[in-house]
C-alpha cells in the first residue's frame, strides 16, 4: 500500500520491513560472521507474518543449462547495480520468513553470506494457501537466480533482491551442472546449554557494544531461568543503552521482585524511570539507593541529575544558558573514515532535560477544528506553557539511503520523513507501550471511536495510522530564530505540541527548539477560555499559495485574518500588488539604494509606490506586511539626503504598525532605529530602543524580564552573547552595562 504524504509517496510495506530489519540487526557498520547473521535472521521469526498465502509455483528445471562462466559471487555484487546476463548460484542457509518480501540467508560457494529478498512470491487468497515454513525452499536448497539486484534495504543493511519469481530456479540434486563447484563452508554449531553460557555469551556481545545481540542471548537465558536476577539486570542495562526505557523498567521490576535489595536493579530502575519521564519516582528510587550506598559517586551523580529533572518538570525553570551550551557541544560533527558526517557526541543534540506542562492549559474540543489547547485561566505574557522532548527526531545527517528513496544524497525533508516513519515504527515494535501516544494523534482517517479504542487496546503496529499521524503532526526543526549557528535541520514528532492549532498570523504562543526540546510560551496576555494558537507557516515568509497548498495537505482550512483577506482579494488587486512589488525590485530599489546620493525624484517614486500598495489594503493597514521592506529602503534614502528626522519617523511608524507580529523584519527596523540614533548622538533614545530589542530577543526564551531589577540587562546580555552577539557589541558602543 502506498501513501502520499505532504512531501512524498511512502510504501508502507517497505517501511515496516525496514523497521523490522533494523530491529533485529545488531551493529549496522560491522562486518559479520555467518553465525551472527544467522542469529539476526532468527530474530525475524518472532515478528514475521504468520498468515497463509497463495505462493508462486517453485520453478524447477530438470534440464538446466547455464554457462558456468556467468556465475557471479556475492563478493562481486555492487550496490544499486544489476549484473546483466549473470546469475547467482547460492545455497539457502536459513528458514525463509515473510515480511513484505520473503527473506532468508544464502551463501555462495566462496562462503559469502547475504540476505536474499524474494519479492512478488505471495498474494492473499482464499484457496490453495500455505504458510511460509521450514518446508518452503528449505535449508540446503540450491538456487540459481537471474536478474538480481543488490540494494541497501535500510541503514547499512544490504540485500540481494529478486523481483520476479520466474528468475528463481531450484537446482535439482541430480543436476550435474554444478558438480565441480566446491562449497567452502561447513556449518559449525556452537552449543549453548545453560543460562550461564547465555550470560557469558551475552556479556561478550555487550562488551563489544552489540546490545541487540546481547539482549537476544540474555533473553534465551531468562527463558531457561526466569528468576535469574543477574540476567535480568544485564538485559535491563542493554535495554538502557538502546534507550528502550520501558523494557529496561520491566526487567528491573522483575529483578527487584525476586531480590528486593538488589542495588544494581534499583540503580537501573532509577535510570529507566528518568527515561520514562517519571521524574519523581526516579528521584525517590535513587535517593533511597544513595541512602544505602553513601559515598558512591556514580549513584550521587545520577541522583543529582534526577533531582534536576524533577525540579525542571515541577517548576518549569530551566537553565537556558547551560542548555544552549549543551546544544552546541552535542551538535558537533566530525567525519568518519568513509567521509560521512557523524556526531562527536554519540546521540547528537538530544538533550537530557525534563518535560514540563503548565497546569493552566488543557486539551479540549474547539469548534470547527477538532481538539486544541485552551487556557483554563488568564495567563500572563511570556509564560512557559510546555516543554516537550521529541517522541522521536531525525536530524538530516542521520538519514541513510534506503530502498524507498534510494538516495543517500537526498538529505532533505522528504528523506527525513521516511526515516522518521521507519524509526517510529521500529520504536513501537520495540516498545508497544508507546503505541497509544502515537495512535491518539489526529490522523485524518475518520476512524470511529470504537475502532480507535480497539486499535489502542491491541497496542500493535498499525502502519497506516503511523504514517497518517506523522503526516499530520510532524514538525520541521528550525534553529534559525535564535541564531544558534548550526546547519542542522531535521524532522520530529512532539506529541503534546501537535495539539496546538495553527494560524498564519495572530498566533498567541511562541515556539523554539533547543536540540530535541521544544519550548512553548505565550507571546501576549491570554484570557481564560481562549484557544492557544501556534504558527506552522508564517504569512510574512510564505505566500498565500504556499500556505494554502501546505495546509490543504493536513486538512486545515485556515480562518486567520490574513487568509480571509487574501481569499477575498480580487485577482485584479493581486495582480496589481505583484506588479508594484516587481517595479520596486527591478527599477526603484537599484536607484534608491545607490551608496551615496539619491535623486529626490526617485524618493518620490518610492513614496508613491508604497502609498499605492497601502491603498490596496486600506481596510487592513496592519496587514500590509509587503510594505515593511520598502519603508525601510525609503528611510535609508532620506538618511542619505540628510533628512534624519524623516528617516526615523518612517521607521517608527512601521514599528508601531507591525510590532505585535514580531516578524523578523521588525527586528531589522529596530536595529536601524538604534543605529541612526547613535549616529545622531541621541544616546538616551538609542538606549531606549536597545532595551526594546533586547526584550524581543530574550523574553521568548527566558520569560518576562523583571526590568525593575537593576540586574536584568546583564542577565539578558549573557543570553544574547550566545545567540545574538551583535547585541553585546552594540551595548559596548552605547556604554550599556
Ligand atoms: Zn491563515
Amino acid at each position: 500500500m502506498k501513501y502520499t504524504t505532504v512531501i512524498r509517496t511512502i510504501d508502507s510495506f517497505e517501511v515496516v520491513q525496514n523497521a523490522i530489519l533494523r530491529l533485529t540487526v545488531d551493529n549496522f557498520s560491522q562486518v559479520k560472521s555467518r553465525e551472527q547473521l544467522i542469529d539476526e535472521h532468527k530474530r525475524l521469526d518472532n515478528i514475521c507474518d504468520k498468515k497463509k498465502y497463495v505462493v508462486h509455483n517453485i520453478n524447477k528445471q530438470e534440464n538446466l543449462t547455464l554457462n558456468i562462466q556467468l556465475r557471479i559471487s556475492i563478493s562481486n555484487l555492487k550496490v544499486n547495480n544489476v549484473p546483466t546476463g549473470r546469475f547467482l548460484l547460492c545455497r539457502v542457509i536459513s528458514k525463509f520468513v515473510k515480511l513484505f518480501a520473503l527473506l532468508a540467508l544464502v551463501e555462495d560457494p566462496e562462503g559469502n553470506v547475504e540476505r536474499l529478498a524474494l519479492y512478488n512470491w505471495t498474494k492473499e487468497g482464499q484457496s490453495n494457501i500455505k504458510s511460509i515454513d521450514q518446508l518452503f525452499l528449505s535449508i540446503g536448497t540450491l538456487l540459481v537466480i537471474k536478474n538480481i539486484s543488490y540494494e541497501v534495504a535500510t541503514s547499512n543493511i544490504t540485500i540481494i533482491r529478486s523481483n520476479n519469481p520466474d528468475d528463481v530456479i531450484v537446482v535439482d540434486h541430480n543436476n550435474k551442472l554444478f558438480d565441480d563447484v566446491k562449497w567452502s563452508t561447513n556449518e559449525k554449531k556452537v552449543e549453548i546449554k545453560n543460562a550461564d553460557d547465555f550470560r557469558r555469551c551475552g556479556n561478550d556481545y555487550f562488551a563489544s557494544s552489540n546490545y541487540i545481540a546481547a539482549i537476544d542471548k540474555y533473553s534465551n537465558g531468562i527463558k531457561l531461568e526466569p528468576q535469574n536476577v543477574t540476567l535480568l539486570n544485564n538485559r535491563a542495562e542493554a535495554y538502557l543503552r538502546l534507550y528502550q526505557f520501558h523494557n529496561a523498567f520491566k526487567d528491573t521490576e522483575i529483578a527487584l521482585m525476586y531480590d528486593p535489595n538488589n542495588l544494581k536493579a534499583a540503580y537501573r530502575k532509577g535510570k529507566a524511570l528518568c527515561g520514562l519521564k517519571h521524574y519523581k519516582d526516579a528521584t525517590n528510587t535513587l535517593q533511597n539507593l544513595y541512602q544505602r550506598m553513601k559515598g558512591n559517586t556514580s549513584i550521587k551523580q545520577i541522583m543529582k541529575h534526577a533531582e534536576m529533572l524533577s525540579y525542571e518538570n515541577k517548576n518549569g525553570k530551566y537553565d537556558y544558558l547551560r542548555i544552549i551550551d549543551e546544544f552546541h557541544e552535542r551538535s558537533k560533527i566530525k567525519k568518519d573514515s568513509k567521509g560521512n558526517d557523524v556526531w562527536i557526541y554519540e546521540t547528537g543534540p538530544r538533550l537530557d532535560h525534563a518535560e514540563f506542562l503548565n497546569d493552566n492549559i488543557q486539551i479540549d474540543l474547539v469548534e470547527g477544528k477538532g481538539r486544541g489547547w485552551i487556557a483554563k485561566c488568564d495567563i500572563p505574557e511570556y509564560t512557559l506553557l510546555m516543554v516537550s522532548k521529541a517522541f522521536k527526531v531525525v536530524f538530516s545527517n542521520e538519514v541513510f539511503g534506503t530502498m524507498i528513496s534510494n538516495t543517500s544524497n537526498d538529505k532533505g525533508a522528504s528523506s527525513c520523513a521516511e526515516e522518521l516513519t521507519t524509526c517510529i515504527t521500529r520504536k513501537l515494535f520495540e516498545e508497544p507501550y508507546y503505541c497509544p501516544e502515537v495512535y491518539q494523534l489526529y490522523n485524518g482517517l475518520n476512524l470511529s471511536r470504537n475502532e480507535k479504542i480497539e486499535i489502542i487496546r491491541k497496542n500493535s503496529i498499525h502502519i497506516e495510522l503511523i504514517i497518517q499521524a506523522l503526516m499530520h503532526n510532524n514538525i520541521g526543526l528550525n534553529y534559525d530564530e535564535f541564531n544558534l549557528k548550526t546547519e542542522i535541520t531535521g524532522l520530529g514528532l512532539w506529541t503534546l505540541p501537535s495539539f496546538f492549532n495553527h494560524a498564519c498570523i495572530d498566533e498567541n504562543v511562541y515556539n523554539f527548539f533547543l536540540g530535541d526540546l521544544l519550548f512553548i510560551r505565550t507571546n501576549r496576555p491570554i484570557s481564560k477560555g481562549e484557544e492557544l494558537i501556534i504558527n506552522y507557516r508564517n504569512a510574512t515568509t510564505f505566500s498565500y499559495e504556499e500556505r494554502l497548498s501546505y495546509l490543504k495537505c493536513i486538512n486545515i482550512d485556515c480562518q486567520c485574518r490574513m487568509c480571509k483577506l487574501e481569499r477575498s482579494e480580487s485577482q485584479e488587486i493581486k495582480l496589481r500588488m505583484a506588479q508594484l512589488l516587481k517595479a520596486y525590485h527591478e527599477s526603484i530599489y537599484p536607484k534608491v539604494s545607490k551608496p551615496h546620493s539619491v535623486e529626490p525624484s526617485h524618493i518620490k517614486e518610492l513614496e508613491y509606490l508604497i502609498a499605492e500598495l497601502r491603498s490596496l489594503r486600506k481596510e487592513h493597514p496592519d496587514l500590509g506586511f509587503n510594505t515593511i521592506e520598502l519603508s525601510n529602503t525609503l528611510a535609508f534614502a532620506y538618511l542619505k539626503i540628510g533628512n534624519n528626522k524623516k528617516a526615523l519617523s518612517i521607521l517608527k511608524e512601521v514599528y508601531d504598525l507591525y510590532k505585535t507580529f514580531r516578524v523578523s523584519e521588525i527586528r531589522i527596523i529596530i536595529l536601524d532605529i538604534i543605529i541612526i540614533n547613535s549616529k545622531l548622538k541621541l544616546f538616551e533614545e538609542a538606549k531606549k530602543w536597545f532595551d526594546i530589542m533586547l526584550k524581543i530577543l530574550v523574553e521568548p526564551i527566558m520569560g518576562k524580564l523583571e526590568d525593575d531589577k537593576p540586574e536584568w540587562r546583564k542577565e539578558a546580555l549573557r543570553l544574547t552573547e550566545k545567540i545574538h552577539p551583535q547585541m553585546n557589541s552594540i551595548a559596548e558602543t552605547l556604554n550599556i552595562v
